[in-house]
């Protein structure tokens, strides 16, 4: 049997007297799409950090194609060694720089030759179908079009894993469907393994077949998400089932 592309092993993480995360165990395989859904403060964000190796675990192990990147205090593996993309919701992007050099910047640290990097980036804007917004700044395009730039710089770096955290928060319902929709096939296409936060799991449903939900830092179920939506058992999925 092919072994987890990433796996969270009782993972624990601790800020101070606050726990954030406790006893985390899942896993993911390549090519899945998984949902991490839970209310505010639950944890999700601290896990896909320690997913990054922006953060080590207080306790636990995080393994990569079987091999432990992270354990207690300690990264084994640095981010820029993990093939991570990341879109965060607040998408950090630079207002002066125009929209390729938003995505040129993003690629700044894998120091390729400039025709390399140019090339990668127009690929990248391209794939994302905002081409022809190349020269324009961020300030001068749409939200929508703001978060296929962020997309853009994440997948011009070539990851085989892309975290999404509610990078679509702002988008009206259509744009953000069509956006969730049009990810999921490019990452069908290239067999992009992808983690999606979410406080909502019907948008979550678009884009991932899977999902843990969490709560105050645990794992309160996790499966298939429709299945889960049809016999909710955990708090949050429950209140939403009951609209
Ligand atoms: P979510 O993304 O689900 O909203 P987070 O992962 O951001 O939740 O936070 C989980 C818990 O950890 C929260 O109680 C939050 O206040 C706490 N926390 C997160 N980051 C820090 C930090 N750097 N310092 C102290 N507490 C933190």
């Amino acid at each position: 049997m092919q072994g987890a592309q990433f796996e969270f092993r009782h993972v624990c993480k601790n800020y101070e007297s606050q726990t954030a995360l406790n006893d985390v165990c899942f896993r993911m395989m390549c090519g899945e799409h998984l949902a991490i859904i839970g209310p505010s403060g639950c944890g999700k964000s601290t896990t896909l950090r320690l997913l990054a190796g922006l953060e080590a675990p207080s306790a636990g192990e995080i393994l990569m194609d079987g091999n432990v990147v992270s354990e207690a205090n300690r990264i084994l593996k640095p981010p820029h060694l993990r093939g991570i993309g990341m879109v965060f919701q607040d998408l950090a992007l630079w207002p002066n720089l125009t929209v390729i050099d938003n995505v040129l910047l993003g690629l700044s640290g894998e120091r390729l030759p400039k025709y390399e990097a140019r090339k990668r980036a127009t690929q990248a804007l391209s794939l994302c179908g905002i081409q022809a917004l190349a020269f324009r700044k961020p300030g001068t395009i749409s939200g929508g079009e703001q978060q296929r730039v962020a997309l853009a710089r994440a997948l011009a770096m070539r990851p085989n894993f892309l975290l999404l955290d509610e990078p679509f928060s702002g988008l009206d319902l259509v744009t953000k469907t069509k956006l969730l929709r049009e990810i999921s096939g490019l990452a069908a296409d290239r067999k992009l393994t992808i983690i999606l936060v979410s406080h909502d799991p019907v948008e979550a449903t678009v884009m991932c077949r899977s999902a843990i939900v969490l709560a105050e830092g645990r794992v309160e179920e996790s499966g298939v998400l429709t299945e889960l939506l049809k016999a909710p058992r955990s708090e949050m999925l429950k209140v939403f089932c009951e609209y």
